[in-house]
């Protein structure tokens, strides 16, 4: 008998990178429901080759979430049973499927998680800094601008800062991190992993920044950065920055003193600026 429930949305994480990180109740349900919800039908066929699932498959994409809805869930209403997969993890976390879940939800229908990998969550497992408390950034803004931006919002974060992050962009970002975050604060890198270049690389900003500056391999593949959240040591270099931006206020222009305090100090020179 199916154990899978008639009328119901299975959320199915798949795999990362290692094929094998496909949770047992994960391929009974992709196996038993009517059709599976695929970010790039193409891309997750040879996964499900692989376990022996033969299910057909439809698309559900960011370019297609909006259409793609109404037809899904009008499928469940009529009784079928729809698995959501993206192309690698957990769907909804920097993937397609927040639209389905919630239109499903709406209506009335369970929807169902079958956990599994999720980039973030194997990333912090492995990083050694703290996890009690963490914040999940997803993706940068591309333009520096922009991403300069969200990390000046961030600097004062005392969570563990987790980010998605392009290996096209990586060294520029921990360029920024360095900048923004300062030259010492704890970060990790976690490249590939479950893949056979799986690397994870734990230094202070600015030696991580110049590691991955140097070496075009640590440019490669895909990449989650982790930093550690603000801590005492930052709050002390704040108050220190504070005092010197006060003294240096007196006979410099603000953004100047900002600028030397920052220096001298290692404190964010935005937030000296601010203290204005
Ligand atoms: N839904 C996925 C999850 O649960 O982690 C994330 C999908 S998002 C489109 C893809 C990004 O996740 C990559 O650019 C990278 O930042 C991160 N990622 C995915 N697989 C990874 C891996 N094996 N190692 C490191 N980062 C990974």
């Amino acid at each position: 008998m199916s154990s899978v429930q008639p009328g119901c949305l299975w959320v199915v994480a798949t795999p990362i990178g290692h094929r094998d990180d496909l949770s047992a109740r994960a391929i009974v349900t992709l196996r038993e429901v009517a059709v599976i919800a695929a970010e790039d039908t193409r891309h997750s066929r040879p996964l499900l080759v692989h376990h022996n699932i033969d299910t057909p498959l439809i698309a559900l994409h960011d370019h297609n979430e909006r259409d793609a809805v109404d037809a899904i869930v009008r499928r469940m209403e009529a009784g079928d049973s729809v698995a959501l997969i993206s192309d690698a993890g957990t769907p909804l976390i920097s993937d397609p499927g927040f639209r389905l879940v919630r239109a499903a939800r709406a209506a009335g229908i369970r929807c169902i998680p079958v956990p599994g990998a999720c980039a973030a969550i194997a990333a912090l497992s492995v990083a050694g800094l703290p996890s009690d408390r963490f914040v999940f950034e997803g993706f940068l803004p591309p333009k520096a601008a922009a991403r300069r931006s969200r990390l000046q919002e961030l600097g004062g974060d005392a969570r563990t800062l987790i980010f998605y992050e392009s290996s096209h962009r990586v060294a520029e970002s921990l360029a920024d991190m360095r900048d923004i975050f300062g030259a010492t604060r704890e970060a990790v890198l976690a490249r590939e992993l479950t893949k056979m270049f799986e690397t994870v690389l734990g230094e202070p900003l600015a030696e991580l920044a110049a590691r991955v500056a140097a070496d075009p391999d640590q440019q490669r593949g895909e990449c989650v950065i982790l930093v550690a959240g603000r801590g005492e040591e930052a709050d002390a270099k704040l108050v220190e920055g504070r005092r010197i931006f006060a003294i240096l206020r007196e006979e410099l222009p603000p953004a100047k003193a900002a600028k030397m305090a920052a220096a001298i100090t290692g404190a964010p020179r935005k937030e000296l600026y601010r203290s204005e």
